[in-house]
């Protein structure tokens, strides 16, 4: 039998030969989407930091001051000690933003839609999700047991095809999707997903972890009693850590006494609920603060003559993954940085640049990193574009006259 050392081995180096190995590289944030790097400093376009409250100092010293009288950890489950008022107060500042009767904390975005998929659905019932839809959806719809379906990306036809076919056969229905696609920028079509669920008796999950600042998008079309429930995050706009549901006060309640996700994990530090709930103070307060991250994007897209951003999140599409690498490489060489995303994080020849735009982005930085990706690419974005990729072609129309 080959022993486990040879086995891993085998597997890393069949990840490495397709380009496909991850390794984490030392980088330390700082300022201005700054990132320092191997000894240099880098304009990071890779953080998921919208408004740069990691930093903020208001974020900060609310972190430091609930540190330091109630201690680093929380020591247990939040069901078993009891939990820390700071989940009260981050909880109804949280529905109160989205609107909702009521709100649940989980211990990261991953572990809330963990726990509020398989809380909500079981074996006898039908998961319908996004085909792009988060890993952490699919895990959890994988995880639920349910009978697991995906539909065409943000393709509410076949989804209705789909719902037809099937929901007839199970008991509970749950059709899932992203307010905004984490690596493709553009959002699900809510009102219609909402109209199908009202019409084959289906709930509906909206993860909205990328769009927390803009909160309108994910916002229900219905009654959240009907079976609305939002998915958010504090670790992305919010700067902070941690995962949330919003819903009905009865889900909620529900949530808390079942979802296993919750149940049987440490609940979260009390700096960190504290970090969190300033932060949520300081985007009630700062519309034009939560604006910035989108007319940031927009200014990329713009000066590329890329289609107008739809959020904060900028894919370049680039198809294989080694092609990707290196021109992540290559901006990085410029001071750049840009993440290659590839499989399995998107499908196979759809590796890419991703850019996520910050409110802590310089517009010169934003400006810049558009002419070195140009010069970088000039058959995609040069005077005389040609698209080198089927994939890059269906993102980005060539002008007419071009060819
Ligand atoms: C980042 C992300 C999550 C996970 O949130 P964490 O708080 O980082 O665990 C969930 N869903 C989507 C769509 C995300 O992009």
């Amino acid at each position: 039998m080959p022993a486990l050392e040879d086995i891993i081995q085998q597997r890393l180096a069949a990840l490495n030969a397709r380009h496909l190995r991850r390794v984490p590289q030392p980088a330390v944030r700082g300022p201005g989407a700054r990132v320092k790097r191997a000894g240099r400093e880098l304009v990071s376009f890779g953080c998921n930091d919208y408004l740069g409250l990691s930093r903020h100092p208001r974020v900060i010293a609310a972190a430091q001051d609930a540190t330091g009288r109630y201690g680093a950890g929380a020591g247990a489950s939040r069901l078993i000690t009891g939990e820390h008022p700071l989940y009260a107060e981050l909880e109804s500042r949280l529905a109160r933003w989205h609107e909702a009767p009521a709100a649940c904390v989980f211990g990261s975005g991953y572990l809330a839609n963990l726990g509020a998929i398989t809380a909500l659905i079981g074996g006898d019932d039908l998961i319908v999700a996004d085909k792009l839809a988060h890993a952490c959806m699919i895990d959890g719809a994988r995880l639920s047991g349910a009978r697991f379906r995906r539909f065409a990306h943000n393709d509410t036809a076949h989804l209705a095809r789909l719902l037809e076919r099937e929901r007839a056969s199970y008991a509970n229905c749950l059709i899932v999707s992203e307010a905004v696609f984490s690596m493709d920028g553009d959002r699900a079509p809510v009102a219609e997903l909402a109209a199908l669920a009202e019409r084959y008796d289906a709930w509906l999950l909206i993860d909205a972890a990328h769009d927390v600042h803009a909160p309108a998008s994910a916002a229900p079309r219905r009654e959240w009693a009907q079976g609305h429930v939002l998915i958010g995050t504090l670790s992305k706009a919010l700067g902070a850590y941690g995962g949330y549901v919003c819903g009905s006060q009865a889900l909620i309640d529900y949530l808390k006494t079942s979802a296993r996700a919750l149940m049987f994990t440490t609940g979260l530090p009390p700096g960190v609920l504290a970090a969190a709930a300033e932060a949520l103070d300081i985007l009630a307060e700062s519309p034009a603060l939560c604006a910035r991250p989108l007319s940031h994007a927009r200014l990329f897209t713009r000066r590329l003559g890329m289609p107008e951003a739809h959020s904060a999140i900028v894919p370049v599409m680039i198809g294989e993954a080694a092609a990707a690498l290196a021109l992540s490489e290559a901006l990085a060489a410029d001071g750049i940085l840009a993440s290659a995303i590839r499989p399995p994080t998107v499908p196979p020849g759809t590796a890419r640049l991703r850019f996520a735009f910050s409110a802590a982005h310089a517009q010169a930085d934003i400006r810049r990193a558009a002419d070195v990706l140009a010069a970088r690419m000039p058959d995609a974005f040069g005077p005389r574009a040609v698209s080198p990729s089927p994939a890059l072609r269906e993102r980005r129309p060539l002008p007419a006259g071009e060819s």
